[in-house]
């Protein structure tokens, strides 16, 4: 990591607007902060930083970005983590079963894949997003910044002026997007047609007080990360807040429209829908006794959430001008392979990089070329993430025609899919940014 100092490029630091303070945006910012660079702004539409209080896991190349960044963000993530019990994460077969039988909880094992060291630990979302709001001092963020419009100044050296909904507006040398799979940003850059699209599943998602998952359940099956495959839906069980809760992410198979509100809220479709615990309990109906357990005990009100992801109409490149994407604006994902926050934080690690050491050698003004060099770096690797996302939940819901419900194909499928993921060399991804971004300057 270089310790720049953001004045030495001779003139003034560059601007850097920051969309969005979500976790993409928050590690950005401490990352910049970490390296000296204090020259930004967070904008963020809401009125405070907010995160849900369902689970997020992070896997292995997830903590070595936070390390990365800061190491403050990887103690904050292990301070609120719950360690999994067990060194395997277990995919078992959730939904063949003896009827005759229904109080047997046992599932078979279709495979295991080793987490060892690497960790792949659950939390609560809004816990850890609380102890990345701790390290962004308030002088940085701006709430209540919905950006409208961006333009690029023709005589400005590539100075942004953006516009929020209140009326005010902002100068930039730099913006980065990470107002999420809604992005404003996106579509300002892109059009609408770039909007995320539903992928035709939908996961209720809830948290179970532990006592009550271990008294049906058993400890066994509480107290590790267990993906509970079967035919046209799955799910996902693992414990978070030090093991006081098991979290459920239960997703099923859709093939009608998204329901849209007619009263659409800020930024298109509404991805939350209120559910009951019954539909739930309907959507695994044809589960075995373990997976419809689960369901019977999630609390009797509910939120699904639809899947959407940017499949279908990927943007062709993260970088405009002096603007850029990052985090779910960028890349959003389907959550299958519970990378998607981790991606926006290998994100954060390069721009930060980047960005310190342009500050360093003084190319402040030179902005389109260090974000073409963090595209470059970034863009194959994330939208891997979206195409390889969407194939792994097919897999989970034995739609996947090459490898039907064959546990041993499966196995072998996602543990290659997954590795290519955790075992990511992200001192590698940096120095080739820097490396790349050296040459350009070279080159001139
Ligand atoms: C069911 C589910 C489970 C998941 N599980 C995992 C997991 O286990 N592990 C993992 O790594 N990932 C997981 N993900 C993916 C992860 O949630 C996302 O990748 C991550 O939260 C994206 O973070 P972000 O900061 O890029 O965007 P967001 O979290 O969406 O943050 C965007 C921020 O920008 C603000 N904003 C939006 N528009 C504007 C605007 N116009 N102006 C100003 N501010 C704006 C918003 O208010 C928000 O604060 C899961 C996703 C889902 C749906």
């Amino acid at each position: 990591m270089r310790a720049s100092n953001p004045k030495s490029d001779g003139g003034r630091s560059p601007r850097i607007a920051i969309i969005g303070g979500g976790i993409t945006g928050q590690t950005l910012a401490i990352g910049l902060l970490r390296r000296n660079i204090t020259s930004f702004t967070l904008y963020e539409r809401a009125s405070a930083f907010r995160e849900i209080g369902a689970g997020i896991g992070f896997t292995d190349n997830a903590e070595r970005a936070m390390k990365a960044l800061d190491a403050r963000i990887h103690a904050g993530f292990k301070s609120v983590a719950a360690q999994n019990s067990d060194d395997w994460f277990r995919y078992v077969d959730g939904f063949n079963h003896n009827p005759q039988n229904p109080g047997d909880m046992n599932e078979e094992l279709m495979f295991k894949m080793y987490l060892g060291e690497r960790g792949f630990e659950g939390c609560r979302r809004s816990d850890f997003l609380q102890k990345l709001v701790d390290m962004v001092p308030s002088e940085h963020v701006r709430f209540r910044k919905n950006l409208r419009t961006v333009e690029e100044q023709k005589d400005g050296d590539g100075v942004v002026v953006m516009t929020f909904e209140d009326g005010s507006t902002a100068e930039a040398d730099v913006v980065i997007g990470c107002d999420g799979i809604k992005s404003r940003l996106r579509q300002l850059m892109f059009g609408p047609s770039t909007n995320a699209k539903y992928s035709h599943k939908f996961a209720f998602r809830g948290l179970i007080p532990m006592s009550k998952a271990r008294a049906a359940l058993g400890e066994e099956r509480t107290a590790v990360r267990v993906m509970h495959l079967g035919q046209d839906a799955h799910a996902l069980t693992f414990p978070v807040a030090d093991g006081a809760l098991l979290n459920v992410v239960a997703f099923a198979t859709d093939p009608n429209p998204w329901q849209t509100d007619p009263e659409e809220e800020e930024g298109g479709t509404k991805f939350v829908a209120p559910a009951t615990r019954a539909e739930a309990m309907r959507a695994f109906a044809a589960f075995g006794p373990a997976v419809k357990t689960i369901m019977s005990l999630l609390p009797e009100k509910l939120d699904k959430w639809a899947v959407f992801d940017t499949y279908d109409d990927p943007v062709p490149t993260y970088v405009r001008g002096n603007l850029c994407l990052a985090g779910d604006a960028a890349h959003a994902s389907c959550p299958h392979h519970g990378a998607g926050a981790g991606c926006g934080i290998e994100d954060s690690l390069v721009l930060a990089e980047l960005l310190a050491a342009t500050a360093e050698i003084g190319e402040g003004s030179r902005m389109t070329e260090v974000l073409q060099v963090y595209n470059e770096v970034r863009y194959e690797r994330s939208q891997w993430l979206v195409q390889s996302s969407r194939v792994v939940g097919e897999m989970y819901e034995w739609q996947d025609k090459e490898c039907g419900r064959d546990a041993e194909r499966i196995g072998k499928e996602v543990e290659r899919r997954s590795h290519l993921i955790w075992d990511y060399d992200v001192d590698e991804m940096v120095k080739t940014a820097l490396k790349l971004m050296e040459g350009r300057i070279k080159g001139r």
